[in-house]
């Protein structure tokens, strides 16, 4: 009888699990509390993989001799800690996925910057011709890329619940990013169980392989001095780069495996003062991989990261609109408003999660010259602001958000939606309040145009 696995939740990677779990000849059942989607269902169907949902029936699942988790299941959750007592052996679909995997790794973690350093590296090695796979919680799940491709190398975006769930796990290359509170009520609000989840990236990584982590953030600097780590390390740090208002002008140097070259930022797609540390991060592991400075050079020309990420929209009489909508707390604001000399006009608001706004008080008096805010509650902002900022509007209509921006902003100015909130008060999300913001501005555009 062939062994039993059973996946927990069947989204991306536990579909993915699933169909790589068939080819491989296992019995397997999928089990969704929620719902699943219908692209993944007619998946399941054709394969004629058996599956539930809208709930987890123990008599189906605590059979298995294998389970795979969904990393969005938490560890103490009933059905998981029922697995955990019968014995049954847990395991996230990347540590699956990773037991059939020929090829090497490149696994980028950290608290922000994940997807777009994950992206960048992948386009570095894309781009110069190297049958490489793009996977993990960017795009695809690596199981259903091990199950359909075959490829020298796998760029995988890793969160720490994923992490949680791996055992024998080896990168070549592995980044980490920083380590920044969150996700805490997961961890019993416990730091160092953060931390220690994400340094279990570099748990079973030889001394042959290479890890590369920013240095300047305090908690992963401290870490990695701290703990015995068998790869040869490779620090990133903006210690030797000058910090003007301006990051465009910055020359990152580049030292890695004997090779030396300078690139400057205003040759790159990515702006910004944390994407300086995603680019020397991608980069390193890029010529670690053995891409040549030219294809690097030119990767970095040619790179387009995902939306929603400091996405310049459009330009109209001369004012620029930039959607960053994926800045939903203050830490990335911070780089958001970093990124442009000013004079800004400022979109932010939704719903704060404990925001500090203290913490941008004197960016934001510098650069931002009109605040609008886009929330349903906007009194902590507006109070925050008054008497920082010289202009506050306030609405709720991303239309005439988009035309009273223009109204309020003069030729050079930039006009930049970075909300430092979560979105649920006027949108599906963040994805959803930044298509909404695009799209407003190109009407906008058209209208004026056209005038
Ligand atoms: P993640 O996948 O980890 O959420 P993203 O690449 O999607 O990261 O970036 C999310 C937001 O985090 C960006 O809009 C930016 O404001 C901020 N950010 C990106 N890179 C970094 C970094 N290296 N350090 C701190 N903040 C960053």
């Amino acid at each position: 009888m062939s062994k039993r696995v059973v996946i927990l939740g069947g989204g991306e990677s536990g579909t993915g699990a699933a169909l790589l779990a068939k080819a491989k000849g296992y019995d397997v059942f999928v089990s969704d509390q929620g719902t699943l989607k219908e692209k993944y269902k007619g998946e399941l169907l054709r394969e004629s993989i058996d599956f539930e949902e809208g709930t987890h029936s123990f008599d189906k699942v605590l059979n298995a001799s294998l389970i795979i988790k969904s990393p969005g299941i938490p560890e103490k959750s009933e059905v998981v800690k029922k697995a955990k007592a019968a014995g049954i052996e847990i395991i996230d679909e990347i540590e699956f996925a990773y037991r059939f995997l020929s090829g090497r790794i490149i696994a980028i973690t950290g608290t922000n910057g994940k997807t777009t350093t994950t992206l960048l590296t992948y386009h570095l090695l894309k781009s110069a011709g190297v049958n490489v796979a793009l996977a993990g919680n960017v795009g695809e799940s690596l199981a259903r890329k091990v199950a359909f491709g075959n490829y020298d190398w796998y760029v995988i975006e890793i969160s720490s619940f994923q992490l949680d769930g791996t055992i024998t796990f080896r990168p070549d290359i592995g980044i980490l990013l920083n380590i920044t509170p969150d996700h805490l009520d997961r961890y019993d609000y416990k730091m160092e169980n953060y931390i220690h989840s994400k340094f279990r990236l570099v748990k079973n990584m030889l001394a042959s392989n290479h890890f590369i982590f920013y240095s300047d953030d305090p908690v992963t600097g401290a870490e990695a001095k701290m703990r015995k780590i068998a790869p040869s390390l490779l620090q990133v740090s903006l210690k030797d780069t000058k910090t003007p208002a301006h990051y465009d002008g910055v020359k990152m140097n580049f030292n890695v495996a004997g090779k030396s070259f300078g690139v400057l930022q205003a040759d790159t797609t990515l702006k910004g003062p944390h994407n300086l540390i995603n680019t020397l991060s991608a980069v390193s592991a890029a010529v670690l991989a053995g891409i040549s400075e030219q294809a690097i050079r030119e990767g970095l020309k040619t790179f387009r990261n995902a939306p929603h990420r400091l996405e310049s929209v459009a330009v109209i009489n001369g004012v620029e609109f930039v959607n960053d909508s994926k800045a939903t707390n203050v830490d990335s604001v911070v780089y958001g408003l970093g990124s442009y000399k000013g004079p800004l006009v400022w979109i932010a608001g939704g719903i704060d999660k404990g925001n500090d706004y203290k913490m941008i008080e004197d960016q934001v008096r510098d650069k931002v010259r009109v605040l609008i805010c886009l929330g349903k509650d906007n009194e902590k902002l507006k109070k925050a602001f008054t008497g920082v900022v010289p202009e506050i509007y306030e609405t709720q209509s991303v239309k005439e958000l988009a035309q009273l921006a223009l109204k309020v902003s003069r030729r050079g100015d930039v006009v930049l939606l970075s909300p430092a909130c979560a979105s649920f008060d006027l949108f599906k999300n963040y994805e959803d309040r930044g298509t909404q913001f695009r799209e407003a501005v190109l009407e906008l555009k058209e209208t004026v145009v056209r005038i």
